[in-house]
């Protein structure tokens, strides 16, 4: 099947109240046209160098989807990234926040974001500890922010592995998301919960996901 008829099959299938970010890191700016025909409206990239020659290669069709930074945000990089990104995924402390803030003051730009959690607390991901309150403390500290807008909550969750062992993560991050709306922290808007890959998907959405990120199963095997 071609990446556009993957797309629509796809987006069939899952719920219509689950938006569908794709992950696009390796693909050719044909491969990710070829999804924007389809429907696609939401386009993930994990760095953002590539995010950059993406956007300056689809022209037209770059500006009628919304970009997000789905991998790990450096520091250095918080400037380049501000311009071209529409929402950042990978919050990953309250001092990156404080960093994107800042910046994001310079460019007189608010800007959407959500908190990463590293759900099964692996000691080489990113992400915060899997514990409310923690995640309460960033996010209050965040509504401070007046250049940031919190707006949910994202995790990768353990890889390979069958996908029914993601499920306890899944579960996880989803409390972390509700707690946090209960909180209904002033300038914070908990709405989004960014969870899923191809291998997990499904199970995702059994935890209640509304947004997944899909890669392979839109483009094919990665090599
Ligand atoms: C690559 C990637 C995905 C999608 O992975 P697939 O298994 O190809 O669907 C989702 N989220 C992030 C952060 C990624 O880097």
């Amino acid at each position: 099947m071609s990446i556009g008829e993957n797309y629509l099959r796809i987006r069939n299938e899952i719920p219509g109240h689950v938006r569908i970010v794709l992950a696009a890191k390796t693909r050719q700016p044909g491969e990710v046209a070829e999804a924007i025909e389809a429907g696609a409206t939401d386009i993930g990239e994990n760095y953002v160098q590539e995010a950059a020659a993406m956007i300056q290669a689809l022209g037209e069709k770059a500006e009628a989807v919304t970009w997000h930074m789905i991998g790990e945000l450096q520091k250095n990089k918080i400037n380049k990234a501000l311009p071209i990104f529409d929402v950042i995924q990978t919050i990953d402390s309250l001092e990156k926040a404080i960093a994107v803030d800042k910046r994001a003051a310079r460019f007189e730009k608010v800007v959407p974001v959500l908190i990463e959690i590293n759900s099964a607390a692996e000691p080489n991901k990113s992400g915060l500890a899997p514990d409310s309150s923690v995640a309460e403390t960033v996010a209050k500290g965040i509504s401070q922010l007046k250049h940031l807008h919190l707006q949910g909550v994202m995790t990768m969750g353990p890889l390979g592995a069958d996908p029914e062992d993601v499920r306890p993560f899944f579960r996880k991050t989803r409390e972390i998301f509700e707690h946090l709306k209960e909180l209904e922290i002033s300038g914070v808007e908990m709405n989004t919960l960014s969870m899923g890959m191809s291998d997990s998907y499904r199970v995702a959405i059994e935890e209640g996901t509304n947004m997944v990120r899909l890669g392979t199963i839109i483009f094919g095997p990665r090599f």
